[in-house]
């Protein structure tokens, strides 16, 4: 197999690693001026305009009133509103369609991811109760030509669930190959870290529990990227994004694509199941989901 790797160098193909790919996607490349402002989403959005006639007082207690009216609102109530609320999670298989991903060992990483998200939608949605799961992409897609606007995709499919969290699948990959086991990222700002660095280490330890090397939870801050008050934001590009819509993101780094020892864990469609079992248990664990 390591010839596989050394065909890939001496080919001369730049190797774009998984992480460094989410990277350049995030323009931490250097190429940057200086600092860029990301628009809040919610701002800017303004009053909603008034609908319908202004209620007076005199209006409220119109004698007139028509007596058909006191049966009233509360008639016409769904007595599913009282039913809890589903928690919601948005699933994000990385890369797709023309944004490939990490390719060893004849896999491809937007293959790999597809088939997780998969996985743990189905496990999530047998095994529990009140859970909604939404994938960003059914097929091997990309959300959008522009990568920067892909990604940003990513985390307005979430905005458009209500999604509670947002998770996206990866593989990683070294210079070296040498590297081995399962890392998450979270986010590091205020409204979201609790709840990001929570779901970040619920599927660390399932992953984990499976016998894949512990390289803990990660934050990482963007050197280029600020909000409107100046204050620095996340580096990967799928964790700001979802982080400015106040939603708590991760990335799962399930294990290296193109190291031996990790290969073990996801090279049949069977282990790929038993790595999606982690993160859907880990999620359920996190998200507090009630068995069925
Ligand atoms: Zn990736």
């Amino acid at each position: 197999m390591k010839k596989t790797i050394d065909k890939v160098v001496t080919a001369g193909l730049v190797l774009i690693l998984c992480i460094s790919v989410l990277s350049i996607y995030g323009c931490d490349s250097g190429k940057n001026t200086g600092p860029k402002t990301m628009p809040t989403p919610k701002e800017g959005v303004g009053t909603l305009p008034t609908v319908g006639p202004t209620i007076t007082p005199s209006d409220t207690n119109n004698d007139n009133e028509n007596p058909d009216d006191t049966l009233g609102d509360d008639q016409g109530a769904d007595p599913e509103e009282d039913k809890p609320q589903n928690k919601v999670v948005v699933l994000d298989p990385g890369h797709g369609g023309k944004f490939t991903g990490a390719r060893y060992f004849d896999f491809k990483e937007e293959i790999l991811t597809l088939s997780v998200a998969n996985y743990v939608r189905d496990y999530l949605l047998t095994n529990y109760e009140g859970i909604e799961v939404y994938l960003t992409r059914e097929e091997n897609i990309a959300l959008d030509d522009d990568i920067k606007l892909e990604l940003e995709k990513r985390a307005i499919v979430a905005e458009e669930h209500n999604a509670d969290f947002f998770v996206s699948l990866h593989f990683n990959a070294s210079e070296n190959h040498q590297l081995n086991g399962t890392t998450v990222y979270a986010s590091f700002r205020e409204n979201v870290s609790e709840k990001s660095q929570g779901m970040a280490y619920s599927i660390l330890d399932q992953l984990v529990a499976l016998g894949l090397k512990n390289n803990g939870v990660k934050t990482r801050v963007s050197k280029d990227y600020v909000d409107a008050e100046g204050n620095k934001l996340d580096y990967y590009a799928v964790i700001r994004h979802a982080q400015l819509r106040d939603i708590p993101g991760v990335i799962v780094e399930h294990c290296f694509m193109d190291n031996e020892t990790d290969k073990e864990f996801f090279d049949t469609e069977e282990k790929l199941r038993m790595l999606a079992e982690a993160d859907a248990k880990g999620i359920a664990n996190y998200m507090e989901l009630k068995k069925k």
